[in-house]
């Protein structure tokens, strides 16, 4: 992969290249950058300062509607490609990607606060290779074979595209996000408008700026930066859109779905979560215990599939808490951007507040084992907030089942496996899950009855190109990510010859009877 790593990366120089990048604007349609219309700007802020990294025009309603005519225009001519042709491209893009991976490693960690040690190791890669998979899967559409189901016919099914989508993704892994709604989308044939959150748009627009660097044709991929009411809502509205994919929290998730239902558009929610994570007692403790850790302190806890509930058997109980606590206190937080650090930030001085209130608030009913103070001092700047543990809170209150996006575990016992899986599924959410076990049959009883799209068994968070992303209940439908995707971004037609040549044929009796 292209990291130079050899020289120390510089802020201020990375900062200057980004407004250098996008001063002609970031919102990019038909193939180029331009400044939105709305009449508003936005300021893209390092999450780990404070300080402005870029600010732009936001997009207005006419600059969604510029997006989905060139998404549109292009439409006929990609979707007529060969699935050879649009894999050959997507292959380049991706070797595009590679090249670049450094360069959307540090523009990922300057607008999101991840620390440089996680773009480089899962963002961009994951990236790179969800690229490389979809090129691949460009040209593996399945359907069912064609044959004679009816005697008298030949029935086949195409697998066409849907049309212009219209995709809204969040903040927390802005071009993972960006990739899993585009890639699955253009790979069979698809034309895409994408808005991005307002304080994340430069790696989306770097992504999209890549595929036309590879060769894809200008208005396959286009980017608007702006408001979720304003520019969101209006592409979701638009007449245009065949369909709505939305990645985002489940309020904003019903709003979209309204809006979409009022223009009948088919449509791909992925929404919230709140991970249960069950430890059986005859699990191994101290894997458990590092799994719980890691699981939940991923990207600073802005993860949807974060553990976030951790239910132990009773006898493993005090170990686990205690190992927890121990590891928690070992990570570093620190500027994203220097060797050494383990967490970053929050995404914003507003959602490291929004997750202190959570914790403060549960100090009424709970017990904050570790963590739970906004750190001062050289970090005092930034939206920084510690790895938190809370214990003795009751399964109904706010911070079990709430989901905080922070890096804060609860941690319940339980006695019977029974209460144990029960209290895994008592939540609305449904995205993701593990089990912790050495029990075959145990293992094997959690992944069936856990209501969730995912369920690890001894491990918690890794996600692979090949296999679905998706989530059960208040969590969403629909899968991103694998060959299942292509069930969200093409529509499936039966087409259907008759054999015989007869005129009157032998349904016919139905309407003239047997004269
Ligand atoms: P959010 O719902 O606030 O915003 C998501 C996107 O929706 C943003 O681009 C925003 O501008 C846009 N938006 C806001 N209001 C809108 C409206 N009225 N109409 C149309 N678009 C609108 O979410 P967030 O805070 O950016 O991200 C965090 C949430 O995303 C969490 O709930 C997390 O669980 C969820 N998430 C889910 C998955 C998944 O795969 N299920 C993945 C990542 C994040």
């Amino acid at each position: 992969m292209g990291f130079q790593t050899a020289r120390t990366p510089d802020k201020a120089e990375d900062t200057a290249a980004v407004r250098e990048r996008f001063a002609a604007g970031a919102q990019f349609i038909g193939g180029r950058l331009r400044p939105g219309t709305s009449g508003r700007t936005h300021t893209v802020t390092d999450p780990a300062t404070g300080r402005e990294v870029l600010t732009y025009r936001l997009a207005g309603p006419a600059d969604v509607d510029a997006a989905v005519a060139a998404a549109r225009d292009a439409f006929p001519g990609w979707a007529r490609a060969t699935p050879g042709e649009r894999s050959e491209v997507l292959h380049r893009f991706a070797a595009v990607l590679d090249e670049r991976a450094e360069d959307l490693a540090r523009a990922e960690s300057l607008q999101c606060g991840k620390p440089l040690k996680l773009t480089r190791e899962f963002d961009v890669p994951g990236t790179v290779d969800n690229t490389s998979f979809f090129a691949g899967a460009a040209r593996h559409l399945q359907g069912q074979a064609a044959g004679e189901y009816s005697g008298d016919h030949t029935s086949y099914i195409r697998r066409e595209p849907v049309g212009v989508v219209g995709s809204i993704a969040p903040w927390n892994y802005p071009l993972q996000m960006a990739a899993w709604k585009i890639l699955p989308a253009v790979a069979a044939g698809n034309t895409i408008v994408l808005k991005p959150a307002e304080n994340t748009p430069l790696t989306s627009l770097m992504f999209a700026q890549a595929a036309t660097d590879a060769g894809l044709p200008d208005g396959v991929i286009n980017i608007v930066s702006g408001a979720g009411r304003e520019a969101g809502e209006h592409l979701v509205g638009h007449p245009d859109v065949a369909m709505t994919s939305f990645t985002g929290s489940t309020a904003v998730g019903k709003r979209v779905a309204e809006l979409a239902t009022a223009t009948v558009k088919r449509l791909h929610l992925e929404l919230g979560g709140k991970a249960p994570f069950v430890v059986f007692d005859d699990a191994d403790v101290e894997a458990a215990a590092q799994g719980a850790a890691a699981g939940a302190l991923i990207n600073t806890g802005q993860d949807c599939t974060a553990a976030t509930r951790a239910y132990v058997q009773r006898p493993l109980y005090e170990a686990f808490v205690a190992r927890v606590a121990e590891l928690m206190e070992t990570v570093r937080l620190g500027d994203p951007y220097r060797d050494g650090t383990d967490l970053g930030p929050l995404i914003s001085h507003a959602q490291r507040d929004r997750v202190a209130a959570f914790v403060d608030r549960a100090r009424s009913y709970a017990t904050v084992v570790t963590g739970g103070e906004i750190p001062k001092g050289g970090l005092g700047d930034g939206a920084y907030y510690p790895p938190t543990l809370v214990t003795g809170a009751a399964q109904d209150s706010e911070i079990v089942q709430h989901e905080i996006f922070g890096p804060v575990l609860v941690v319940l016992p339980f006695d019977g496996d029974d209460e144990g899986l029960a209290l895994a599924d008592d939540t609305p959410y449904g995205l993701a899950a593990s089990a912790w076990t050495r029990d075959v049959y145990r293992a094997g009883r959690a992944t069936r009855e856990i209501q969730a799209g995912c369920v690890w068994v001894n491990d918690h968070i890794p996600i692979i190109s090949e296999m679905p992303h998706g989530g059960y209940r208040a969590s969403g439908f629909g899968k991103d990510m694998s060959t299942y995707s292509f069930e969200e971004y093409t529509q499936v037609k039966h087409v259907m010859f008759d054999n015989t040549a007869i005129a009157r044929k032998d349904w016919h009796r139905t309407v003239f009877g047997d004269r």
